[in-house]
């Protein structure tokens, strides 16, 4: 039997959990799910480098943080509700000792906000305990929680990524060794998982066969040289860590004193990256196949003027995410481009609901218009997505109050029609805008004089890579991991859907 979690923490709710959230009030946006990091440096404070680590991967999920370090006998773990820069203090980093760190952000798309789902994950095993940090979702989570439960399991929360740490347990219990052991849970498997897992013996790197999420690899040294792991490099360029290599899809990274050893651990490897980590999720200044992300997101700003070019005075971006996007627009275009939307930096999500008077001056507690830069102005706005539509309808109304003329919407993706079942939090397929409803509909109600979305064409050529090695199911419903009937019916409309 696999022993009872053995962490004690308090199982403490926020005060509104995700699922009481009013549906106005949900960031209408994708959300992330998780970021992961880990490292393995034994002349090194790993506590306070998994911190900073963490604290570049912030936007990947802000409800929870957490760090376990390995000194050799014991697991040290500290993880609770908040952001990083929260959740931990000089004090908490110095009572992390040992050569190897594990660290997760977390945003919930499996479980409730609750202290107790927050990771790494630490379950006892035979050989001594591990630590587990996962971004990504499992999709047969059902099966594998049966499983689990048919041997005796304890699982203490409702997190997939609780079960994935159950699962090595159980395999390392029944006699197998670390990775032999950790090979074989991770066939059980299905969906999508990069999983930053230590152990007594040496820490791990994991990605699923189609290589959804993201997980690279950097050193931190060269004599010895030391290894880190990271959702994103943005993850190793705040330690001065260089990028080395990605993860490979279906790869176990095995890192101890030795050094790192590769494992390919299934035979069924198709690189199906994100394409969302690519348009919006990962930060611009993380860099993929040599290039970074503010680059490939300005191209697809070019490639958006190209194909729904409208004369205009001016270009803005709606910040952050947008800004790139809106650039390239601009060069592409040769329209001026301008900053019409000033983004209040310090605004995190507030559970906190605004007076009516607030809620109905639109969305000014986080963006508001420069009137002068506006005023008398005909403006194309570049996004890069719209999911269920709320905010931009509210950002059309701002900028018109401000003065703007004409408002041309421009969107450097294609209409969102899927939910996603592989960690991000999309909402389900009947509030997704353009499920439900045409291009012109959506100028409709938007209430712009022109809108336009990039092409999924377009969207792929501009990655310069081969286009069947992305996921872009949100865009077309082609998922690459089959998804059980149970899980569909919970996200997906029954009806035909309108694209
Ligand atoms: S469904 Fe969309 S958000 Fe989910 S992994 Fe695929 S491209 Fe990314």
């Amino acid at each position: 039997m696999i022993p009872t979690h053995p962490i004690t923490v308090d199982d403490q709710p926020l005060p509104i959990n995700n699922q009481m959230i009013h549906q106005d009030t949900r960031p209408d946006k994708p959300e992330e799910a998780c970021g992961v990091f880990g490292i393995y440096a034994p002349e090194e404070d790993v506590a306070k480098l998994t911190y900073f680590g963490l604290y570049a991967l912030q936007h990947r999920g802000q409800e929870s943080a957490g760090i376990a370090t390995f000194d050799g006998e014991q697991v040290h773990l500290h993880k609770d509700m908040g952001l990083v820069s929260q959740v931990f203090n000089e004090g908490i980093l110095s009572n992390l000792p040992g050569q190897m760190g594990v660290g997760h952000t977390r945003y919930s798309t499996t479980g409730s906000s609750r202290k107790v789902n927050a990771q790494p994950a630490v379950v006892d095993t035979r050989l001594g305990k591990l630590a587990l940090a996962h971004n990504g979702n499992l999709v047969n989570t059902i099966q594998l929680r049966e499983q689990l439960l048919q041997n005796n399991c304890n699982l203490m929360t409702t997190t997939d990524s609780e079960m994935i740490a159950f699962a090595i347990a159980q395999e390392i219990d029944a006699g197998q060794k670390w990775l032999e052991g950790s090979i074989k849970a991770f066939s059980r498997l299905s969906g999508a998982f990069s999983l930053v897992i230590g152990t007594p013996a040496g820490l791990m790197g994991v990605r699923d066969p189609n290589g959804i999420r993201p997980l690279v690899i950097g050193t931190l040294r060269s004599d010895p040289v030391r290894y880190v792991l990271a959702s994103e490099t943005c993850g190793l360029d705040i330690i001065g860590a260089e990028y080395l290599r990605d993860v490979e899809p279906g790869e176990l990274v095995w890192i101890t004193e030795e050094g790192l050893a590769s494992y390919h651990w299934s035979p069924q490897q198709q690189r199906k990256l994100c394409i969302f980590e690519m348009i919006y999720f990962a930060r611009p200044d993380s860099v993929v196949h040599n290039e970074s992300l503010y680059t490939y997101r300005m191209r697809l700003g070019r490639q958006l003027a190209t194909e729904s070019l409208v004369d205009a005075d001016i270009v803005i971006g709606v910040p952050d995410s947008g800004i790139p996007a809106a650039i390239g627009f601009s060069q592409a275009s040769g329209i001026a481009y301008a900053e019409g939307l000033i983004k209040n930096r310090y605004v995190g999500r507030t559970f906190i609901q605004p007076t009516q008077a607030m809620r109905e001056s639109g969305i000014r507690m986080k963006l508001n218009p420069l009137k002068d830069v506006l005023n008398g102005k005909r403006v194309i706005i570049v996004d890069d997505s719209i999911v269920r539509g709320t905010t931009s309808r509210k950002l059309v109304k701002t900028l018109r109050e401000a003065g703007a003329t004409e408002v041309h919407m421009r969107i450097s993706s294609p209409p969102v029609t899927h939910p996603c079942f592989y960690g991000i939090d999309t909402d389900s397929q009947d509030h997704l805008i353009a499920a439900t409803k045409s291009v012109a509909e959506i100028t409709k109600q938007l209430e712009v004089d022109s809108l336009a979305y990039l092409s999924w064409e377009g969207m792929l050529t501009a990655t310069g890579e081969d286009p069947q090695s992305f996921c872009s199911a949100c865009f077309t419903g082609d998922y690459p991991v089959g998804i059980p009937e149970s899980l569909k019916a919970s996200k997906l409309m029954l009806e035909k859907v309108v694209i």
